[in-house]
């Protein structure tokens, strides 16, 4: 255990990809992890039974749903010390065909949520003088991506959300930064065709896909005391695809 306080992280979308690999980077931290996931029910359950983390179902993208499933977590544990935004979504389409739904539902999962989610927290937080806020971008949030106006426009308010959120908190022991992977080995990038996904890897000058991990310990890193002094700050983790 690195930090000499347990405290209670709730990761979103934390039973898989890189939300998962989070969820055991906190819990090796020595904290109580808590585990959101909207569908995968048996999926989630067989990620308790194996990690020990314990899971929460609950739509990110409702505010009302977010206060009562916060509030019992809330409950159970006494308090939400850090909060690691992760939940996503892809609806990938070229502007001049996108349904109006694909737009709204990619904003309103990653965007919306950020709200839904943080402002059951912030308050706890700024009255105990102490919380991570990690919220999870995308590289493609900070240089736009062919075929994603709805995700890039989406990651990228999380970055302006989170400085904005910083700001707030700097005085109040509330920490809120970003983490921008690129392109790691998990559903959501094994459900690209697989020449879209060579191509990329050929841009990356690493030569190859990162791993979940890349993603789990830095969120681990940020949610620990040693973090105390960076907040704002936007964590480019992408081989070198991107140098923003
Ligand atoms: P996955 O598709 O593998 O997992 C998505 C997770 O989000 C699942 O746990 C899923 O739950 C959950 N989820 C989806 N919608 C909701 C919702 N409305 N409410 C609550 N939970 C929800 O994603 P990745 O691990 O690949 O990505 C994680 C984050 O990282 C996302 O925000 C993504 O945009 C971002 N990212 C990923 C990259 C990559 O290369 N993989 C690159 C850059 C950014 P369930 O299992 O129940 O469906």
């Amino acid at each position: 255990m690195s930090d000499t306080i347990k405290r209670t992280a709730v990761v979103t979308g934390g039973n898989r990809g890189l939300g998962a690999a989070s969820a055991k980077a906190l819990l090796a931290a020595g904290h109580n992890v808590v585990a959101i996931y909207i569908g995968r029910v048996d999926d989630a359950h067989a990620f308790k039974k194996e990690t020990g983390i314990d899971v929460y179902k609950c739509d990110v993208s409702h505010f009302a749903e977010c206060r009562e499933v916060f509030g019992a977590i809330e409950k159970k544990y006494g308090t939400i010390d850090i909060l690691v935004n992760n939940a996503g979504i892809t609806r990938d389409s070229f502007l001049h065909k996108m349904e109006h739904k694909q737009w709204e539902d990619v904003i309103t999962v990653n965007l919306n949520s950020q709200f839904n989610t943080t402002r059951q927290v912030i308050n706890g937080m700024r009255e105990r003088k102490w919380g991570r806020i990690i919220n999870i971008s995308s590289i493609n949030g900070q240089k736009g991506q062919f075929g994603q106006t709805n995700y890039s426009a989406a990651k990228a308010g999380i970055i302006g959300f989170t400085k904005a959120l910083a700001q707030e908190g700097a005085n109040k022991g509330v920490t809120a930064n970003v983490i921008c992977p690129g392109y790691i080995m998990t559903e959501m990038t094994g459900a690209m065709q697989p020449e879209i996904l060579e191509a990329i890897r050929q841009g990356i000058p690493m030569g190859h896909l990162g791993e979940p991990n890349d993603i789990g310990d830095m969120v681990a890193y940020l949610a620990s005391d040693k973090a105390k002094f960076i907040t704002g700050a936007t964590f480019s983790i992408n081989g070198g695809q991107h140098m923003a």
